[in-house]
């Protein structure tokens, strides 16, 4: 195929790996949430309290999903944002699991699951981007 300006991608470009891939790439706990859709304990997570400045990225494909002046304590035990970063970061789904109507967050780039989205979150969106910590690394803002 020949390499034209359209083959450059971008930044959302799909980011695929078999599923042995994944094991070998992520921790146990983190491929637990990641890939098998897990759930960490609400109040274990490491990110939950954290109030620095900066931005939180996919823990398993690196691109960025929500920055801290978005995050808010919901009280729910999980680290929590009223939006992503764009709304092309975070891909949403109807999950049906565990007998409820929930939506699920993804990933957008690498189809990692996140946790879910509800509509309880404070102004100006109303929504509340709930996320497991085993979900997301911190980049501290370098100042
Ligand atoms: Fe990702």
């Amino acid at each position: 195929m020949k390499m034209t300006s359209a083959h450059l991608g971008s930044i959302m470009d799909r980011v695929k790996r078999a599923d042995n891939e994944w094991k070998e790439q992520l921790p146990p706990d983190r491929y637990q949430v990641l890939r098998l859709k897990g759930t960490e304990r609400a109040f274990t997570g490491k990110l939950l309290h954290n109030d620095e400045k900066g931005v939180y990225v996919c823990a398993g494909c690196g691109v960025e999903l929500f920055r801290s002046d978005d995050k808010y304590d919901s009280g729910s035990g999980w680290p929590s944002f009223f939006s992503p970063i764009s709304e092309d970061r975070v891909e949403e789904r109807k999950d049906d699991s565990h007998g409820t109507e929930r939506t699920e967050i993804v990933c957008a780039r690498c189809g990692g699951h996140l946790g879910h989205v509800f509509d309880d979150g404070p102004k100006p969106t109303g929504r509340r981007y709930c996320v497991n910590s085993l979900s997301l690394d911190f980049d501290k803002m370098s100042k």
